[in-house]
C-alpha cells in the first residue's frame, strides 16, 4: 500500500481529545488512512512530503451549502434583499437550470472550498428544474474529489398554494419521496471512510407541508440516512412559524420527529434558550453560516450559547448567492468574529473557531472518522503554508491561520488522495471548468 509522510510541519494540529499540536510534527498516510502522528517518524520507502514552515490541520468541514448557486452570485436584484424577497428574485433564474448548470456550478463551488482548506462537504439541493438530478452534484464532487454528503431536497408548496416558490419549481410530495428512495438506494455509502453519504431535506418549513416534513424524517430513520434543513434563520421565519403553525420552530421541529442526533439544522439564527436546551438533549446539530447571516442581515447565532450548553456546532458557507464567497477558512474567523461583535473579545478564540470548522463539522455530519489527525482516522488533512506574506510576523501559526491568514490551503489531501498540490487544483483543469461556468453565467443573464 503506498505510504505519505508529511514531514516536519511547524505545528500538526490534531483535534484529538488532548487537542495537542506538535511542533516540528509527522504525519503518516497509508492508502486512505492516518497511519501515524509524532516526532522523526520512521517510514522507509514512503514519499515524502516537506512541511516546513506550515502548518497541518484537519481538513474543514463544511456542514451546508447549495453549490448550485456558484451561478448566480452578486445578481444585482437580490445584493440587498432580505431573505424572502431574495429568494423571490432568485427563483426564477434558478428555474432555467438543468444538469449542466447542477454539474458546472457543483464543480466550482467544490474547488472553492477545497482551495480554502476543506475535505468534507455536505450540500443542499432542493430544486431540480429541467432533467437536473442529485446525480449531477455527485458526478462533479466525484471529479473534484471531495468528501461528499450531498442532501435530496424538495420544495412542495408553490405560490398558488399560499408558498413562496413559483409553481414551476415545486414538485408532488410523492414523486419526492421516490426519488430520495432512488438516490439513496444509488449512492448512500454507511461504511467507515465512505466518500458518498445522502441525506435527506425538505427546503425548509415555509415551502413543503407538514406531512413532507412528518415521512421524511420516517424514510430517513428507515433508510439509517440523515436529516437536513433550514431552521429559525430570521425574524420573518420565526413570524411564519408563529402564525402558520402556531409554535416556534424548535416546537415544529420536534414534533415532527426533526430533533436527534441524526439531524442537523441550517442557521439556528433565532433560536432561544429552551430550544437551545432541546438541541443539547436531543444530539441535534447545527450548520452556522455566519457570512450569509451578515450577507443577509439575519443577525447573529447564538454559537456561544449553544456551544456553552453542548449543542454539536458545525460551520457552513451556506449557498454562494446568500454569501458570496464559498471559502471555508474565512467563514471560521467570521464565525469568530460575529461571537465577539456582541460578546466580547474573549466570547471565541481562534483555536475554538479552528475546532468548530474541522471536528466540529465532522460530529454534526456524524462523521467519527473524520475531524482529527489520529491513528486509524481518515486520511483527510489541510496544510497550510504559514511562512507567506498573510501570516509574516505571526507569534503563533495556529491561531495565525485564523486571526491573519492564509486563507488558502498550499496542498490538501482526502482520503490520502491529492486535491490541491502547490496552490493548485490536483484533480481537474479549473481554468476550463472556470470559463465554462462564465459561459452558463453570461447564457442565464440574457
Ligand atoms: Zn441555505
Amino acid at each position: 500500500m503506498p505510504e505519505l509522510l508529511i514531514r516536519n510541519a511547524d505545528a500538526v494540529v490534531t483535534m484529538n481529545g488532548a487537542r495537542e499540536e506538535i511542533a516540528g510534527g509527522d504525519v503518516l498516510i497509508r492508502g486512505g488512512v492516518i497511519a501515524a502522528v509524532g516526532r522523526a517518524l520512521q517510514a522507509p520507502g514512503a514519499e515524502v512530503l516537506e512541511a516546513k514552515g506550515c502548518v497541518v490541520t484537519p481538513g474543514l468541514v463544511n456542514t451546508h451549502h447549495h453549490l448550485y448557486q456558484t451561478l448566480t452570485r452578486a445578481v444585482p436584484g437580490g445584493q440587498d434583499a432580505l431573505l424572502f424577497g431574495w429568494l423571490k428574485t432568485l427563483y426564477p433564474i434558478w428555474a432555467g437550470f438543468g444538469p449542466e448548470e447542477m454539474f458546472v456550478s457543483a464543480q466550482v463551488g467544490l474547488a472553492e472550498l477545497a482551495l480554502s482548506g476543506c475535505t468534507l462537504t455536505s450540500d443542499h439541493l432542493y430544486l431540480f428544474p429541467n432533467g437536473s438530478r442529485l446525480d449531477d452534484t455527485i458526478a462533479a464532487a466525484h471529479e473534484v474529489g471531495l468528501r461528499f454528503h450531498p442532501t435530496r431536497g424538495a420544495m412542495s408548496i408553490g405560490v398558488s398554494d399560499g408558498g413562496l416558490p413559483p409553481d414551476s419549481l415545486v414538485e408532488r410530495e410523492a414523486a419526492i419521496l421516490e426519488d430520495c428512495i432512488r438516490v439513496v438506494d444509488a449512492h448512500h455509502d454507511a461504511a467507515e471512510g465512505a466518500l458518498v453519504r445522502v441525506g435527506l431535506a425538505p427546503c425548509s418549513p415555509f415551502s413543503v407541508s407538514r406531512d413532507l416534513m412528518r415521512d421524511a424524517a420516517l424514510l430517513a430513520r428507515d433508510k439509517g440516512v440523515m436529516l437536513h434543513t433550514h431552521l429559525a434563520e430570521n425574524d420573518e421565519d420565526i413570524a411564519y412559524s408563529l402564525a402558520k403553525f402556531g409554535c416556534r420552530p424548535g416546537q415544529y421541529a420536534e414534533d415532527l420527529g426533526w430533533t436527534g442526533a441524526d439531524v442537523w439544522h441550517a442557521h439556528c439564527v433565532k433560536l432561544d434558550s429552551r430550544e437551545i436546551d432541546l438541541f443539547a438533549r436531543s444530539g441535534t446539530g447545527v450548520a452556522h453560516c455566519p457570512c450569509s447571516n451578515c450577507r443577509l442581515g439575519s443577525g447573529v447565532a447564538p454559537v456561544r450559547a449553544m456551544r456553552d450548553a453542548g449543542v454539536k456546532v458545525g460551520l457552513g458557507v451556506d449557498g454562494s448567492a446568500s454569501n458570496d464567497a464559498g471559502n471555508l477558512v474565512l467563514e471560521a474567523r467570521q464565525s469568530m468574529l460575529l461571537q465577539r461583535v456582541t460578546l466580547g473579545a474573549d466570547a471565541m478564540s481562534a483555536r475554538e473557531a479552528l475546532e468548530i470548522a474541522t471536528l466540529g463539522g465532522a460530529r454534526v455530519l456524524g462523521r467519527h472518522d473524520c475531524g482529527s489527525i489520529e491513528p486509524g482516522k481518515r486520511a483527510d488533512l489541510a496544510i497550510w503554508d504559514v511562512s507567506g506574506i498573510e501570516a509574516a510576523g505571526s507569534w503563533d501559526p495556529v491561531a495565525s491561520l485564523i486571526l491573519c491568514g492564509p486563507t488558502r490551503v498550499r496542498d490538501l489531501f482526502v482520503e490520502g488522495r491529492q486535491v490541491v498540490r502547490a496552490g493548485q487544483m490536483a484533480t481537474i483543469d479549473l481554468p476550463t471548468v472556470i470559463e465554462r461556468q462564465t459561459a452558463l453565467a453570461r447564457r442565464l443573464a440574457g
